[in-house]
């Protein structure tokens, strides 16, 4: 379907202020989440297909998530959707102040291939509850799972409320060329600038959500068999492609040896010794992802792992000793199962490493020291984290998630995925009761020697 007469569609619907009320958003969240029980199956089989994602893994943190936001929306919209009444300065004498949250109007969202259906839809959420129209464009890259995706949205919503639009870099060049309300995209930082830059040509205010190197710092005093095994488990979930899946390792070489063991033990408890022959381990998508992870191995120390299977596209939880900064390991995000580890004796190298990089989408520290913990949260500008965790801060509906400098701009989840999707607007409403002249020309020097004593 021709995406400019889509929009067409979709504006004239959005002008008949059908989408707005709350009656509205509210019964479309609700049919939302009796889909997505509808398609659970289908959902499951597709990631099984596109990732090799186990039942307990796709659910947990694909689907599982959504349920839980949508009953968290449906909670609390009544709320946020009220006009919001604030306080008036006296200088404004007799007024009343509220504001009110207005949809964008036509929202667009981009999602990637790593989490194919969460990425997708809790966007949607966000704009569904705002009283937003709608285009999703999921990646090509996860090919079963769009199918499922665009299936279940066109059986649930019409086109001129929801449309999936599935396609390649030639109907993602098409969908950019048009103009949007709003662009909520998540992926790389290289197309982020490319989406950000089609979004200027119409000043579309836009949500980026990024990736980039994501530093778990492991410090002497931390309890180290609980950090291996939370690391471990924060990179390979997914088999490591997951935007805020710790990059590397940055440890005191005090705890190294130690750290390492743990890291060892815990890849084989939670994965077994044939790791390439475990079904509930995830495939990495295509076959360049496949190469270019593979790339990182070459000439390396390798402390565990390494062995991949190029016909099921399997990569070993792969740890490796780095001792040069300036590898290509140390460059690009790694994006795969393969874990870097660095030692350091002074704290201040490890935020030197990371301070030379950009900023992180997520940092994870592990310490017991409160003094360390004050340092790297006052010191180093990340999008979010964890202290003595990896990964669970995305998950938690009170922190808005996001990233910071070239991993990303905005945040949502829970309210803040609410304020995202809707624009603030700020009414002042004046009574006509009285009307101070102070305010009107002429401004003379009596005025002046007045508005001094106001603002000082
Ligand atoms: P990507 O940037 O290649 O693709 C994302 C979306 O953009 C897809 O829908 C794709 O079809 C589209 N796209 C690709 N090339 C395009 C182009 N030239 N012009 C316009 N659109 C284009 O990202 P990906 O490989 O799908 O995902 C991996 C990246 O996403 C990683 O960097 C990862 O860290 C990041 N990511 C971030 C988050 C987050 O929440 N911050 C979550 C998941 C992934």
């Amino acid at each position: 379907m021709d995406i400019a007469y889509v929009l067409k569609l979709q504006n004239d619907y959005f002008e008949t202020h059908e989408t707005k009320s709350l009656n509205f958003r509210m019964n479309q969240l609700k049919l939302l989440k009796k889909a997505i029980q509808e398609y659970e199956t289908e959902i499951l089989l597709a990631l099984k297909m596109d990732l090799n994602k186990s039942k307990s893994e796709a659910f947990l943190t694909e689907i599982g998530l959504i349920y839980d936001e949508i009953n968290y929306f449906l909670k609390k919209l009544p709320k946020w959707s009220k006009v919001k009444k604030v306080r008036t300065p006296f200088v404004h004498f007799i007024a009343k102040s509220y504001i009110v949250s207005e949809p964008f109007g036509q929202a667009l969202i981009m999602a990637p291939w790593n989490y194919p259906f969460q990425l997708a839809i809790s966007p949607l959420i966000g704009a569904i509850a705002g009283g937003n129209t709608v285009i999703i464009k999921p990646s090509e890259y996860a090919p079963h799972t769009t199918d499922v995706i665009d299936k279940m949205i066109s059986e649930t919503f019409d086109v001129k409320y929801i449309k999936v639009i599935q396609g390649g870099l030639e109907i993602n060049k098409q969908i950019l060329e048009q103009k949007f309300d709003y662009i909520f995209f998540t992926g790389s930082a290289s197309v982020g600038k490319i989406v950000m830059q089609a979004a200027a040509k119409n000043l579309t205010p836009v949500t980026l959500e990024l990736g980039g190197k994501s530093p778990a710092i492991v410090t002497k005093d931390a309890n180290i068999k609980l950090a291996a095994k939370r690391i471990i488990y924060g990179k390979l979930i997914n088999t490591g492609q997951t935007c805020v899946a710790p990059d590397y390792i940055l440890v005191d070489q005090a705890v190294k040896y130690q750290l390492v063991t743990h890291l060892v033990n815990f890849i084989k408890k939670f994965y077994g010794d044939d790791i390439l022959n475990n079904d509930l381990y995830p495939r990495i998508i295509n076959e360049k992802h496949f190469e270019r992870i593979l790339k990182y191995l070459d000439q390396k120390e390798i402390i565990y792992g390494g062995k991949s299977n190029q016909e099921t596209l399997k990569i070993e939880p792969t740890l490796i000793d780095q001792r040069k900064l300036d590898d290509s390991i140390m460059q690009e995000e790694i994006f795969g199962p393969v874990l870097p580890i660095i030692e350091y004796t002074d704290l201040k190298e490890a935020i030197k490493i990371i301070k030379e990089r950009q900023k992180p989408l997520a940092l994870y520290l592990f310490t017991d020291n409160k003094q360390i913990e004050k340092t790297i949260i006052n010191n180093v500008s990340f999008g979010g984290g964890c202290i003595n965790d990896t990964i669970v801060h995305l998950a938690t509906k009170n922190l808005p998630f996001g990233g910071a400098g070239e991993s990303g701009m905005g945040a949502y989840h829970g309210k803040a995925t609410y304020d995202t999707f809707t624009h603030k607007k700020s009414i002042l409403k004046k009574s006509n009761l009285v009307d101070f002249e102070l305010r009107y020309p002429p401004f003379g020097d009596r005025k002046y020697k007045v508005f001094k004593k106001f603002f000082k």
